[in-house]
């Protein structure tokens, strides 16, 4: 039985993380830590150091907290000996988390940075079906709308908060796991809301081997929302829609599945401690890197919620 601590109660915790431990029977939720929500079941705290000095005999810890911060949360876990979950994107610079990757080995305990993303129920399928064929061009269209999925959250748009590559990201973290050559990105161009300092719409010009891969994201996209990419091939052009829900490709019928995200992240977390491996895959993160890197800015309208 692992027993598990959950930091930062908000929405991804109560959405997501909740249910999928609840029906994990490997693990079992013995303490909270979040400056001000608690759950009515479990001992809360107010932060990390007060839930490990609980006395709540603490195997592991999964942080739902935003990224910037979230290092100095996971350093104080893992000097403590806790294996340790980390929400996407796992931490707010490159350097954080390769710094994470080499405490965690020093101390000898796991670290798994999750993209959820990539457990939906198309991604493996996809990637598969790549396998071998010779890519022409990509197209990943990543448009939602910021009031309805982040409502209130003032932190996405401050620095450090990653705007529009908080969802974006999970596009990239898809886009890397299914295609075979490296994604490199040449140009981006990302539109800053007057008064905000991050990005609320990013266009990304990228390549995968020869191959030409564009991402447009957009947090203020109202009515039906698109988490699409599609991959033209040597043998037909394959669609992943709905954050990699649902698989298309030439020949057969659309596939779906149920939403397992979660559950498989926690599985896999049970899997990592089981086998004291860790798995830290920063690809995605480094993309967002070299956009903010390489990016020409605009400043765009004021944004309010
Ligand atoms: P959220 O609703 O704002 O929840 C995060 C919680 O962390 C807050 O409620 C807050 O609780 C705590 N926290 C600790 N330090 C904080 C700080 N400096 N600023 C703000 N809150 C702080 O955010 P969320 O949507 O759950 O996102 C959290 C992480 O999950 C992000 O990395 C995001 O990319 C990821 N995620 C979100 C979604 C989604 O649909 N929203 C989906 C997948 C992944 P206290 O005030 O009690 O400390």
């Amino acid at each position: 039985m692992i027993r598990l601590g959950l930091v930062g109660i908000g929405k991804i915790a109560r959405d997501q993380h909740i249910p999928a431990i609840a029906a994990d029977r490997r693990f079992t939720l013995v303490a909270t830590a979040s400056r001000h929500a608690q759950l009515d079941d479990v001992p809360g705290h107010a932060d990390i150091t007060a839930m490990i000095a609980g006395g709540h005999d603490l195997t592991a810890v999964s942080l739902c907290t935003p990224p910037s911060g979230r290092h100095a949360i996971a350093r104080a876990a893992i000097e403590a000996g806790l294996h340790i979950m980390l929400e996407k994107p796992p931490a707010a610079t490159a350097t954080e988390i390769t710094d994470l990757e080499n405490l965690a080995r020093a101390r000898g305990v796991t670290l798994f940075a999750t993209w959820h993303s990539r457990e939906a129920a198309g991604v493996a399928a996809a990637r598969e079906w790549l396998v071998g064929r010779t890519i022409h061009a990509a197209r990943i269209l990543w448009k939602e709308d910021i009031r309805r999925w982040h409502p209130g959250q003032e932190w996405i748009l401050a620095a450090g908060g990653f705007g529009v590559f908080d969802p974006g990201i999970n596009a990239l973290s898809i886009a890397t796991a299914i295609l075979p050559e490296t994604l490199l990105l040449d140009a981006a161009q990302i539109d800053i809301p007057e008064g905000r300092e991050a990005p609320i719409a990013a266009t990304l010009k990228m390549r995968s081997g020869a191959a030409p891969v564009i991402a447009e994201l957009d947090f203020l996209q109202t009515g039906a929302q698109s988490w699409d990419i599609e991959v033209d091939t040597d043998a037909g052009t394959l669609r992943l829609s709905m954050g990699g829900s649902v698989l298309e490709v030439p020949g057969a019928k659309p596939q779906t599945g149920a939403d397992r995200e979660y559950p498989r992240l926690y599985t896999r977390f049970a899997e990592l401690i089981a086998a004291g491996k860790s798995d830290v895959d920063i690809r995605p993160l480094q993309l967002v890197a070299d956009a903010f890197l390489v990016a020409e800015r605009r400043t765009v309208a004021p944004f309010s919620y």
